[in-house]
């Protein structure tokens, strides 16, 4: 099997410190959990922009304070996450491009959210994502929170938007969309195009569903996202710290005989140019 990529998302657009005080809201906030993160194992950091009051925004000086920052102390693997705000046009999502991170989050279809109704992604603002992806190097993760996803990204594929290894990375468990199961995950790894050399899936988890499909991701042979983005808790009533999460995914790992891929290794499989 190749090495497990782990990737990290610490902060996502719901959790608020009122939630837990491990979500960092700010661009140092950020930096110092990355950098603890790294150590513990993590090869790839997704992350978010918030405002001064914590709310989701698309803060172009956030973006690229952080990037900034985890570069200068990390070799981190940084991805960028282009997902909805309200009132936001295809153009805002897409801005941050132009700091060219080493990859973003592309979103190929719609799909209804527990908060704010539907996560409108049309075709052709995916099309215009990739292609601005593809324009400034930077490689996209497919999000799959519906087996249609899968299809909208291939097709993608077979246009020349998305080079190879395309990453598909399958979303179990948000309410309303595909909820988690162990036979959901294998028919997605089962959809996904299967050539050689053509794609490698991740999974994510929401909640208590984060630890299983971990584990489910080492010995199937994909790679696992985790974080408080998806998953606020360690264990029952017991708030999580993100290098918390990430060190219970290198553990389990390391008892499954899987090894973990180093950032330099995860861009050398993911086709990622850089340090
Ligand atoms: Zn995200």
């Amino acid at each position: 099997m190749d090495k497990l990529i782990i990737t990290v998302a610490p902060n996502g657009s719901v959790a608020r410190k009122e939630h837990t005080p491990h979500v960092p809201v700010t661009p140092d906030e950020l930096v110092e959990d990355a950098i603890k993160c790294w150590k513990a194992g993590a090869a790839v950091l997704h992350f978010h922009a918030r405002d001064k009051d914590q709310n989701p925004c698309l803060d172009y000086d956030f973006f690229e304070r952080a990037l900034t920052g985890i570069r200068a102390n990390t070799d981190l693997i940084v991805q960028i996450s282009t997902g909805a705000r309200l009132g936001a046009t295809r153009e805002d999502r897409i801005r941050a491009v132009a700091l060219k991170p080493d990859m973003m989050s592309l979103n190929v279809g719609s799909v209804n959210f527990p908060r704010g109704g539907v996560y409108v992604n049309l075709p052709a603002d995916a099309e215009y994502w990739a292609a601005a992806m593809q324009e400034h190097g930077v490689k996209p993760e497919i999000e799959c929170f519906d087996l249609s996803h899968i299809e909208a990204g291939a097709r993608l594929m077979d246009m020349g938007l998305i080079r190879r290894p395309a990453l598909f990375n399958f979303v179990l468990g948000v309410k309303h969309a595909l909820s988690y199961s162990p036979e959901h995950l294998l028919h997605m790894i089962r959809s996904i195009p299967r050539s050689p050399g053509d794609a490698m899936w991740n999974v994510i988890g929401i909640g208590p569903h984060q630890l299983k499909t971990t584990a489910l991701a080492i010995v199937l042979g994909g790679h696992c996202r985790v974080g408080i983005e998806d998953n606020l808790y360690y264990s029952y009533q017991v708030l999580a710290t993100n290098a918390q999460l990430v060190e219970r995914a290198v553990r389990l790992a390391g008892e499954l005989q899987r090894e973990v891929a180093t950032p330099r290794e995860a861009r050398g499989m993911l086709g990622i140019e850089g340090s």
